[in-house]
């Protein structure tokens, strides 16, 4: 059986241990790079990115993580984790942090704003029916959330929103160097990139197994793939 890998230096991992445990899936605490090397696939949970960051750094974690990215394993970016595995984040005060990259957008730290701009709203994510009948809605919980501002061309978006009209207004520094302010009335706020996954809520804070069964589906193409490269090589 599959083995998850829960980033687990800080933030919401317990919720997503539990999460898997629900659907009966085996959930492993990863706090040290070796750890990386004995799981299948990756949750980054959500929490504080910049401590975060500083917890990886102290532990070492960046190289195995971009390592881990690159391979091609699976990888579940929820909130924090969506920035650290974002190419580009934007909305960091003081000298910026590290990030893992990866996926290939422009991630805004704090779109929603503050915790008191913190929100609950209905989704609409059709890939989610297509999986597995049904509603194609879920519910979205925005804590201190991030947002994607900017995606690459083999980036799948699998849900936006609309943007709150009590958002503080933000500005937006294009790659030419330009700043304006935001003015689309929709963001995205869940996308795929092949082995990677990436939502700006928080699907482990609801009792809604959808999004982890998602990722577990995503786990198991992989070792299909690698099952098939393996038997193709030793074929050869
Ligand atoms: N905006 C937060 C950050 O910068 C993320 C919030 C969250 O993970 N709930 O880390």
């Amino acid at each position: 059986m599959a083995v998850v890998g829960v980033l687990a230096l800080q933030g919401s991992y317990n919720e997503h241990m539990a999460a898997l445990r629900r659907i009966g899936v085996k959930g492993v605490e990863v706090r040290k790079p070796e750890q990386l090397l004995g799981v299948d696939s990756l949750i980054i949970p959500g929490g504080e990115s910049t401590t975060m960051a500083k917890l990886a750094n102290y532990h070492n974690l960046f190289p195995a993580l971009r390592e881990f990215v690159g391979g091609g394993k699976p990888v579940w970016g929820t909130c924090a984790g969506l920035i650290f595995l974002a190419n580009k984040a934007v909305g960091i005060k003081s000298g910026g942090q590290e990030l893992v990259g990866g996926l290939d957008c422009t991630v805004h730290r704090n779109f929603f704003g503050s915790q008191l701009q913190s929100f609950e709203t209905e989704l609409l994510v059709p890939k989610l029916a297509e999986k597995e009948g049904g509603n194609d809605t879920c519910r979205g919980v925005f804590i201190r959330a991030p947002a994607i501002l900017e995606v690459g061309s083999d980036v799948e978006i699998l849900a936006d929103c609309p943007v709150p009209a009590d958002r503080p207004s933000i500005t937006v520094t294009s790659t030419e160097g330009a700043e304006e302010i935001y003015s689309k009335d929709r963001v995205i706020v869940a996308v795929r990139q092949g082995n990677i996954l990436a939502t700006a809520f928080h699907p482990e804070l609801t009792s809604d197994s959808r999004w982890h069964r998602f990722f577990l589906d995503m786990d198991k193409e992989s070792q299909t793939k690698a099952f098939a490269a393996l038997s193709l090589r030793s074929s050869d």
